[in-house]
């Protein structure tokens, strides 16, 4: 999520890094990434995103902040901790005096430091707040009690968006997105797919997001973690009609390495304007 002159990284699956870098960004960029869930497609290049941060830092850059459910400070710790998977790595770094001659070339100065980063293990409820940014978070229901999830609502002067990460639908998101400009959801299939396939506990399908999205008053719902039969081409109107059918505001089935707009503003569809409404389609645990 990008607005003003921020830019916030939610999770931090296979090639997070290649493909900011694609984008045109770098993880420099980047000052605050959140968590939604510890499952490896979540979270699988953080090593990659913090080593390649800390690389090219010359030491007068923001300080990166994380937060995360329960496990990140560990899973931080474990990778680039004094006894971390990549101390190895990193200790060469900071001990090799090739190493030292790229880093003063990039501007930086001796002695290198270790890598770090600000970690929070975060709880449902208001997180963080700096500088017109406001954080909270609600729990996801995905896998407990196996994983802890949360889902977050980023508030700036510019525009509110909460992001899913991984769950089933719930009041808890609702009541998190309510009045928010956009809804970022898991959609990982049709409704009828997951039902058929008995896996719609702990995951959203098209119903799901769009109840979610249409309960809260969101100006949009962006679809995201779409599987392959929703993405497919021939299916996306379909699945596009599926949501319009519940959600009247802008839906957009996303693609990777893609800008989208953030709606801000009212406008008719704002929540103030609208009946409450509430939908049957989806069962609430
Ligand atoms: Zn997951």
């Amino acid at each position: 999520m990008e607005t003003g002159d921020r830019r916030f990284l939610i999770d931090c699956g296979p090639a997070t890094t290649y493909k900011l870098v694609q984008t045109g960004m770098q993880p420099l960029d980047i000052d605050h990434l959140f968590f939604t869930h510890h499952h490896f497609d979540h979270t699988s290049d953080f090593a990659t995103f913090l080593l390649t941060r800390w690389d090219h830092s010359i030491g007068e850059e923001n300080r990166l902040k994380v937060f995360g459910p329960s496990g990140t400070e560990v899973l931080t710790d474990r990778l680039i901790g004094e006894s971390g998977a990549f101390s190895t790595d990193w200790k060469a770094r900071v001990g090799h005096h090739l190493s030292h001659t790229m880093h003063v070339s990039r501007g930086g100065s001796l002695p290198r430091p270790a890598p770090s980063a600000d970690v929070t293990d975060a709880t449902p409820g208001p997180v963080h707040s700096e500088d017109g940014l406001i954080v909270t978070a609600a729990p996801g229901e995905h896998v407990q009690p196996f994983l802890d999830s949360l889902v977050w609502r980023l508030e700036t002067p510019d525009c509110s968006v909460v992001f899913t990460g991984d769950t089933q639908p719930c009041d808890r998101i609702v009541d998190l997105a309510r009045g928010a400009d956009a809804l970022v959801s898991l959609c990982g299939n049709f409704q009828s797919a997951l039902r058929e396939r008995g896996i719609e506990e702990g995951q959203t399908g098209t119903l799901g997001a769009a109840e979610m999205a249409a309960e809260a008053g969101v100006k949009q719902l962006f679809l995201v973690h779409v599987g392959p039969d929703l993405s497919a081409r021939e299916n996306r109107e379909r699945g596009l009609a599926e949501i319009a059918s519940v959600f009247d505001g802008e839906v957009v089935l996303t693609d990777e390495l893609t800008s989208y707009e953030i709606m801000t503003g009212m406008s008719d569809t704002s929540p103030a304007t609208r009946d409450p409404v509430t939908h049957p389609h989806i069962h609430r645990h």
